[in-house]
């Protein structure tokens, strides 16, 4: 028996066969924060091959209350999330395979994901990257574990096509007012408990134990100590357009827009050109310094100062400011800038 993995082999319903199977299992986490952090964690200790971690943000010290993977120092230099995490994962397991990829998960790379992947985990903040990775896993039938969590409170659900109703479906039976965590905050122990029952559901799928898998959709207050599983048999519709008779996994078609939203809990505006276009870092450095503004060049992005918000440029065109809560003047900055 290995040692490493000696205690989790001990566990009955995993023994050393589920053991093989996590060590051949390929795993994609989306979104690298508090959720992601948590959940690579615990597939990386717990002995899973091949992790793909997809993120787009930075780190930020106002992160490091809950996103357990970060520390000060990477705050300060404003890493790129996966690159921070894949630092901290391969201290704590020399051997894992890590994939990181440093952008939006839009619905090619998830579909992406889906074909190279055995399951996802959803660790996102929105739903429209939820209802791309649901439209992905059924397309490629692969399970995925959906989490979300605010406050004191969490949702888990794992997602099995062919067995299961999809998110489109659940939809009318969730909570109509998708709070956040920039309104309503969040305790760091309400990401730990979701990350650990998305974790379970994953190494119950991975290890073979199917009939082990939640069948309700479970909510959870850890303040209020209660909790509630809601049923899923009769919310299926047959004309769901993911997983009814003929589905058309509609959010998977590229989008040509150019795209400007507010991310959650982190005032930074994103700006996603329709069409991408590559950045010339050196240009982007002499057009800055020409410019009198102030520019730091990392190997990942271009970080510029301009007023009082901060501008990190990534090399296919996509950008972030931080400190701004405006998606208008977000804009007007872009096309200042970019034309
Ligand atoms: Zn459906």
């Amino acid at each position: 028996m290995d040692e490493r993995y000696s205690r989790q082999q001990k566990f009955k319903p995993i023994g050393q066969h589920g053991q093989r199977l996590l060590e051949k299992a390929t795993v994609a986490v989306i979104g690298c924060g508090a959720l992601g952090s948590a959940i690579a964690e615990m597939l990386v200790r717990a002995g899973i091959g091949h992790l793909h971690l997809v993120d787009r943000d930075v780190v930020e010290i106002s992160n490091l209350q809950r996103q357990q993977l970060f520390c000060e120092r990477q705050a300060r230099e404003t890493m790129p999330k996966v690159v921070a995490a894949e630092q901290r994962l391969r201290e704590i397991r020399s051997d894992v395979q890590l994939t990181i990829t440093i952008d939006h998960a839009d619905g090619t790379h998830i579909e992406h994901l889906a074909r190279q992947c055995d399951l996802l985990m959803d660790a996102t903040d929105n739903f429209e990257t939820r209802i791309m990775i649901n439209d992905a896993a059924y397309k490629y039938r692969r399970p995925w574990v959906y989490g979300a969590c605010v406050g004191s409170t969490g949702v888990v659900f794992p997602f099995v096509p062919g067995s299961s109703a999809c998110l489109r479906c659940l939809l009318p039976s969730l909570p109509a007012v998708n709070e956040t965590c920039d309104m309503a905050g969040i305790i760091g122990s309400a990401v730990q408990m979701t990350a650990a029952l998305q974790c379970t559901e994953a190494l119950k799928w991975l290890t073979g134990n199917k009939d082990a898998l939640i069948r309700k959709v479970h909510h959870f207050d850890l303040w209020s100590h209660t909790r509630i599983d809601s049923g899923l048999t009769r919310i299926k519709r047959l004309n769901c357009p993911t997983c009814g008779d003929s589905p058309t996994f509609e959010s998977l078609s590229p989008i040509r827009k150019t795209q400007i939203e507010m991310l959650c809990g982190q005032n930074t505006v994103q700006v996603i050109p329709g069409n991408s276009r590559t950045i010339d870092f050196d240009e982007a450095e002499r057009t800055g310094r020409l410019a009198n503004i102030s520019v730091r060049r990392t190997p990942y992005f271009v970080e510029m100062h301009i007023k009082e918000y901060r501008m990190i440029l990534f090399s296919n065109g996509r950008l972030l400011i931080h400190g701004l809560n405006d998606v208008h003047q977000g804009r007007k900055l872009y096309h200042q800038l970019f034309g």
